[in-house]
């Protein structure tokens, strides 16, 4: 199994993004990404340009970008048509993403918008039957209410039965500031082939950081997005990536499970009774300040 990071929501000059796909993913390389997906708004003409870069997987997409909210179609270069779709149409949206190839995900859903996206926030009336949905978005991405609306409706949409993978994207345009943090799509994958990383994305073998390293793992080759039978034990463990003294903690639908402190790295192991509609998702923070989180193993369905 490797671990592999990945920006999924990023613009070229195709749409409003400032580099071509080939500077796009040089400066992915060398800011340590190991694959990226390119996904200007309603076009996938950045194929005709896909670059190869050494050492990163580049892969396809396109930001489905409608009047009632933004989606992108990862693993497929479209076209995806929307033009038609009203408030009720989401799951018609998402079917037209899936028929193309893709896996559909809920672009910042809770983002009021900025310079670079109007009409961004999620005005759809359904949620329902997306693969994946952002919780974190843009720069700082703990800090900004939008992405702490996002993460309360990803967990209400779990514990709903829903299993939408998270992601955490910048949504890159261009520029960023000195200082500023920026999440990351991390997965568990065969390899770094662009099969290997949509299948981790597709199983939900996924954690969203913005800097330290967690791999969450039960026995019986459990796996985030997989499906404990009943007590189980799992194992969460942190793999560094963050100064100081950090807490570990597994993570349910009515708070914490466990939790332990740990520095450098570290591990934490619970034996976890897992009932019809539970998730357990594992975390790391400081304090109140959420760092990195897992897709959960879940309950029976
Ligand atoms: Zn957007
Ligand atoms: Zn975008």
């Amino acid at each position: 199994m490797r671990l592999l990071r990945g920006d999924l929501h990023h613009h070229t000059h195709h749409s409003d993004g400032a580099e071509s796909v080939a500077e796009a993913a040089r400066r992915c390389r060398a800011q340590g990404y190991d694959f990226l997906a390119v996904t200007d708004h309603d076009t996938g003409a950045a194929w005709r340009e896909a670059a190869q870069v050494s050492g990163l997987t580049l892969m396809p997409g396109v930001e489905v970008t409608t009047f009632h909210g933004h989606a992108l179609a990862l693993g497929t270069w479209g076209p995806v048509e929307w033009r038609d779709l009203g408030r009720g149409d989401a799951p018609r949206l998402f079917g037209r993403i899936r028929a193309a190839g893709g896996l559909a995900a809920v672009a910042h859903p809770f983002f009021v918008g900025g310079s670079v996206c109007a009409g961004c926030a999620w005005d759809f009336a359904d949620w329902e039957g997306a693969d994946a949905v952002e919780v974190w978005h843009g720069p700082d991405p703990q800090e900004r209410p939008h992405n702490r609306a996002a993460l309360r409706r990803w967990e209400e949409l779990l514990t709903a039965g829903e299993r939408p993978v998270p992601l955490g994207v910048r949504d890159w345009h261009g520029g960023g500031e000195a200082g500023e943090e920026w999440a990351s799509t991390w997965v568990y994958a065969a390899g770094a082939a662009l099969s290997d990383v949509v299948e981790a994305l597709r199983r939900g073998r996924v954690f969203v950081s913005v800097g330290p390293r967690l791999v969450l793992t039960g026995e019986g080759d459990l796996l985030p997005g997989d499906e404990a039978a009943g007590e189980v034990a799992l194992r969460l463990a942190y793999l560094g990536g963050w100064p100081g003294t950090v807490e570990l903690r597994l993570v349910g639908p009515q708070g914490p499970w466990a939790g332990r402190r740990v520095r450098g790295r570290g591990l934490l192991e619970h034996r976890w009774c897992a009932a019809p509609g539970e998730w357990c998702r594992g975390e790391v923070a400081v304090g109140e300040r959420l760092l990195a989180f897992t897709h959960p193993v879940f309950g029976p369905a």
